[in-house]
């Protein structure tokens, strides 16, 4: 593969519930060291989007990842090509460790790998992770009693181990303290760099600290489209937030 810059291209892509269309032809370019933020009233389709492009509802249209479509693909292949994402509530194994939860990503899907391998890739890979989250000194706390958002940036080091280079977290500030926000603020920018993040918010404030793009939707469609003071002005983005 080459240095595509373009990560993620969306053609089209659409998601009908009963003949519902919760996602009514989007189209989007993702380029590497986006921190792209995904925003919309209520019911806009912003996690059927998520759903949609990691593997969890079948749709139309094309989603391809550095050029290798995904639309058909199962979820665990969508994961393998590197397109990973987290849920609204963090879902870490919480009577394992820190460290073992990573390590159970880490092994996500690769059995076959031999010991010498593993040694050699995966345990770096988990070193990198866990200096990156900050989550070092807790390598051998049990994930069940980690701060609400210790258990947001284990999984996010989580994606980070199985390699995931396209990275879509939903709502990951959601009940965070600012101090806590800040600093998923700052992971995400230490991560962002060779990746591509995209991050499903309704924190306005967080949003504009670190959004590098934003894309809009309602209705199942992108109303609106480009930095986040190009979004603001956009005076269907105010008519659609200030009618809901
Ligand atoms: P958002 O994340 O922007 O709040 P969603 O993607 O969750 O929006 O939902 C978009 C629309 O699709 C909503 O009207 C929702 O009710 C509907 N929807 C989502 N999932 C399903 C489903 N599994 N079955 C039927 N309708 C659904």
């Amino acid at each position: 593969a080459g240095m595509s810059s373009e990560y993620l291209e969306v053609r089209d892509l659409r998601v009908s519930f009963d003949g519902f269309k919760a996602v009514d032809g989007v189209d989007l370019t993702l380029l590497q060291g986006d921190l792209r933020f995904l925003i919309g009233p209520n019911g806009a389709g912003k996690t059927t989007l998520v759903d949609a492009v990691t593997g969890l509802v079948p749709a139309t249209g094309s989603v391809t990842k550095s050029g290798v479509e995904l639309i058909g693909k199962k979820v665990h292949r969508i994961a393998r090509l590197g397109v990973g994402r987290t849920f609204q509530t963090a879902s870490v194994f919480e009577e394992l460790t820190v460290l073992q939860n990573l390590d159970i990503a880490a092994g996500a899907g690769r059995s076959a790998l031999t010991l010498l391998r593993r040694r050699r890739t995966v345990l770096p890979a988990i070193e990198e992770a866990l200096d990156v989250t900050g989550l070092g000194k807790l390598r051998n706390t049990p994930a069940g009693i980690l701060a609400h958002g210790q258990k947001q940036w284990l999984e996010i080091g989580m994606l980070l181990v199985q390699n995931c280079s396209v990275l879509l977290l939903d709502e990951p500030v959601a009940g965070m303290s600012h101090e806590e926000r800040d600093e998923t603020g700052n992971l995400l920018r230490r991560i962002g760099g060779e990746r591509t993040v995209v991050v499903v918010e309704h924190d306005m404030d967080f949003m504009r600290a670190f959004a590098t793009s934003v894309t809009v939707l309602h209705a199942g469609k992108v109303l609106s489209e480009g930095t986040v003071e190009q979004v603001q002005a956009d005076p269907r983005v105010q008519e659609v937030y200030l009618g809901t």
